[in-house]
């Protein structure tokens, strides 16, 4: 059994998911799809949850009105039979009567994600009426019945397979399943979801869940690139990448991936392939245990750090100042991406500052507190890059004009991370490019 992931824009448009069903047609093995929503979608469904949130309940109502509209045309496009058309826009009536209602509910976090859930919900259904349209023999699977997230948040690959396999196992004639990327169920019971952009780690948790041969990534781009193609201008697709750098490349930012969807497929030892809808026949990234080569392969950037700095006096000489400090960090579940230390200080940086004034003034205790926020780590990734000649200093030549805060190197023998101001990401990504790539 394989999974088969299609991204926002992969089904964004009617013809685009026309050929999502040519695509899980074209082999005989049986298939878990996972879909998001419509490309735009989950922005939108944002939008109205901030309109409520902001108690400007018009504002959401022509939000709702806007997206009803949106997918009534879609419906026109992808159906082309009038019972089909007539299901369509009973799921459709479904949903946004839905959405409706809760415009006269209070606004509570709950409510939200129930909001944020209607776009996977809605690409899915209307993806299982094309498909009964054009007569594929299928199931649709509600992620909600078997994805679920701990009281941390954390998926269970574990409770996940058990759940997964009582459903397959209800329809083992079947070859072809349809499920929602994103949304989850927490520990509450309540609908939740894996965070933005989150269906890929649905798809890596599902492989991992059901030991596919196989999960597959379908997007908008022929696989990882070297460098972010949004910013830098010549960028090539990576054939090959260990499980360990595609990994640190999906943390450090690099969005064709979910920050956390590399860990399922790698320790379930599944390979996850990259693949471009526009061009199914491209070669795209495999993912695997092996790296196939050694040296700088790809650079990331992750926006939104902070960093803290902790001074003091008392540092020198002193045991276990560290584990306070990081007792402080555990205590407010707030988890620490780059560290560097010197005698009488220590800067930490992370992603997460919802707890920050806490962390701040606890770490008052110890010395001399600086926070510096709106910082950019940029990662080099590559297998055996801490072993490989001369890339500090091809790094450090090319970063010859930015400052460089933070320097993280040997901490991982895949990375070197730096830490620089948000307002020098662009240059930076394209300096690195002329001097690591020759690009
Ligand atoms: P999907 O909707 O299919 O999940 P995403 O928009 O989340 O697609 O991810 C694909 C996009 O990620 C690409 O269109 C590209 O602009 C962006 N991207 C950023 N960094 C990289 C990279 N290193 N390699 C490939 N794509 C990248
Ligand atoms: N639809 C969700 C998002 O836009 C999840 C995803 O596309 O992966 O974040
Ligand atoms: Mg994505």
């Amino acid at each position: 059994m394989k999974v088969m992931k299609f991204g926002g824009t992969s089904v964004g448009k009617p013809h685009r998911m026309h050929e999502v069903a040519n695509l899980i047609t074209r082999d005989e093995e049986s298939k878990i799809v996972v879909l998001s929503a419509l490309s735009g979608t989950t922005n939108a469904l944002v939008e109205i949850s901030e309109s409520l949130l902001r108690g400007d309940r018009q504002a959401a109502k022509a939000q709702i009105d806007t997206l009803h509209a949106h997918y009534k045309s879609f419906v026109l496009e992808l159906l082309q039979q009038s019972s089909s058309r007539e299901k369509a826009n009973e799921v459709l009536n479904e949903h946004f009567e839905f959405l409706t209602i809760i415009l006269k509910i209070s606004f509570s976090q709950a409510l939200n994600k129930d909001i944020l859930a209607q776009g996977e919900l809605l690409s899915t259904k209307l993806f299982s009426i094309y498909l009964d349209e054009i007569k594929v023999n299928h199931v649709l699977l509600p992620a909600l019945d078997f994805m679920t997230i701990d009281s941390y948040d954390e998926p269970q690959v574990g409770t996940i397979k058990v759940k997964l396999a009582q459903l397959l196992n209800k329809h083992k004639d079947k070859k072809i399943f349809i499920t929602q990327g994103y949304i989850s169920r927490n520990a509450k019971g309540e609908v939740d979801n894996l965070k933005r952009g989150g269906s890929d780690y649905s798809a890596s948790l599902i492989a991992a869940a059901v030991n596919a041969s196989v999960c597959e990534i379908w997007t908008d781009i022929d696989g990882m690139h070297n460098s972010d193609p949004r910013i830098v201008e010549k960028t090539f697709a990576i054939e090959q990448l260990s499980f360990d750098e595609a990994a640190e490349l999906a943390y450090f930012g690099a969005k064709i991936l979910h920050p956390a969807s590399i860990w399922p497929a790698q320790f379930y030892n599944v390979p996850v392939r990259l693949l471009n809808t526009m061009q199914p026949d491209a070669k795209g990234t495999l993912i695997s245990e092996k790296a196939g080569s050694v040296g700088v392969k790809a650079v990331a950037a992750k926006d939104g750090i902070t960093a803290i700095r902790v001074k003091s006096s008392r540092m020198l000489l002193a045991y276990g100042f560290l584990r306070k400090v990081f007792e402080v960090f555990e205590k407010h579940r707030t988890s620490i991406d780059m560290i560097t230390t010197s005698e009488v200080a220590v800067s930490v940086t992370i992603d997460d500052d919802v707890h920050l004034p806490e962390i701040s003034k606890e770490l008052e205790a110890f010395g001399t507190v600086e926070v510096d926020t709106n910082q950019t780590i940029v990662s080099i990734v590559g297998n055996e890059i801490a072993e490989t000649k001369d890339v500090m200093k091809q790094i450090f030549d090319a970063l010859e004009p930015i400052p460089v805060r933070m320097v993280c190197y040997g901490g991982s023998r895949h990375n070197v991370s730096l830490l620089i101001a948000r307002a020098d990401k662009e240059i930076t990504l394209q300096l690195l490019n002329k001097g690591l790539f020759k690009l």
